[in-house]
């Protein structure tokens, strides 16, 4: 791995000092399947001609390295119905200076090309997966495929991605019946299955406050079946996740809250929207069009000042909760998440 050294100059730092390294890339805001907590029944999705195209994604990825960028995470909509993604992230794989690459997935089209992205140099995978039913895979998605995305964890598996994680929604009067299924499961397979709090950002604008099943009541229900769950090695302080250990060793439990306990004091993270928009927070309102400077033959050092005017305008939280609170008016897979 080829390693670029950013002076702190360089780095993104916002006003409260946290330092930006990490990427969330969306490819595409489409999906195979419409998944009530995010996405309408019926969709318009953007015109092909909007999306950034590899070489633009794959520029702004090496400009943003410069600036001490070093973990990307692709994601969408749907990363996996992206025309070869495995090209992508050779490509991304390639650029000096980045140390992680990632991937979250719906895992319907991870059996076919799980070897495919390995191979391209994909280092980890993250599947969604809410439910081990399939009658509440068709209510959650409204669409059918559980087995589908249950071939695509194992072949993700076989294809030597260890430590494969699974994202849970938790959400209330949904989530509680899955909870021990889905840990039994992480247990007897080896894999990191993380609980991830319900957030106002479905297209429906259904969410309410009681909606969201917090990670203190799944806790308390995973130690009443299991004992007491350990804590388990923090290497990455800026890691949203609370990760627990499984007393006999395989797999762990996870929590991710930025609804009850909001992590944005270390949040790390940028975001770049399919269409080429900059964004500091999942609840920002303000975007930042790099599309603009990367087809209007803009610069690199353009590229990197919209980049720095981002992160500079950064908000100190999400504020979900607070009075003053606005809810964005994009839906999660127009944003990437
Ligand atoms: N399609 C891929 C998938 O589902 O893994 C990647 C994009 S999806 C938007 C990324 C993650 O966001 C999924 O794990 C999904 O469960 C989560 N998500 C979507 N809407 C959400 C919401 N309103 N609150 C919390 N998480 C949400
Ligand atoms: Fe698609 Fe992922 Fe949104 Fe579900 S959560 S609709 S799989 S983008």
């Amino acid at each position: 791995m080829l390693h670029l050294s950013t002076t702190a100059e360089q780095r993104l730092v916002d006003r409260l000092g946290r330092v930006h390294s990490n990427l969330r890339i969306s490819v595409t805001d489409r999906c195979n399947i419409r998944c009530f907590y995010c996405m309408p029944e019926e969709v318009v999705f953007r015109p092909r001609g909007e999306i950034l195209t590899f070489e633009e994604i794959e520029r702004f990825v090496r400009v943003a390295a410069t600036l001490g960028v070093k973990k990307l995470r692709l994601t969408g909509g749907e990363p996996l119905v992206r025309k070869d993604l495995p090209g992508l992230v050779k490509r991304l794989a390639a650029i000096p200076g980045i140390e992680d690459l990632a991937l979250t997935t719906n895992g319907l089209l991870l059996a076919e090309q799980a070897e495919a992205l390995k191979k391209a140099g994909l280092h980890r995978v993250n599947v969604s997966l809410d439910t081990l039913s399939e009658d509440t895979f068709q209510q959650i998605s409204r669409r059918s495929g559980l087995q589908q995305v249950l071939d695509g964890i194992f072949a993700a598996q076989q294809a030597g991605f260890e430590n494969l994680r699974l994202n849970a929604i938790a959400i209330r009067g949904l989530t509680e019946n899955e909870i021990v299924p889905l840990a039994k499961f992480a247990n007897r397979h080896a894999l990191q299955l993380r609980f991830i709090e319900f957030m106002p950002l479905d297209a429906d604008g259904n969410w309410k406050q009681e909606d969201t099943l917090t990670g203190a009541v799944i806790r308390q229900l995973l130690e009443d079946e299991f004992g007491p769950l350990q804590l388990a090695d923090r290497p990455d302080p800026s890691q949203p996740a609370l990760d627990y250990r499984f007393a006999n060793g395989s797999g762990g439990i996870g929590f991710i809250n930025p609804v009850s306990e909001p992590f944005c004091e270390s949040c790390n993270r940028l975001r770049l929207t399919a269409e080429g928009q900059i964004r500091n927070c999942l609840f920002s309102i303000t975007e930042w069009d790099a599309r603009k400077v990367l087809r209007g033959n803009g610069s690199d050092d353009s590229l990197r000042q919209l980049i720095r005017d981002c992160v500079a305008a950064k908000k100190p939280a999400h504020g979900i909760g607070e009075e003053d609170f606005e809810k964005p008016a994009r839906a999660m897979y127009e944003i990437g998440g």
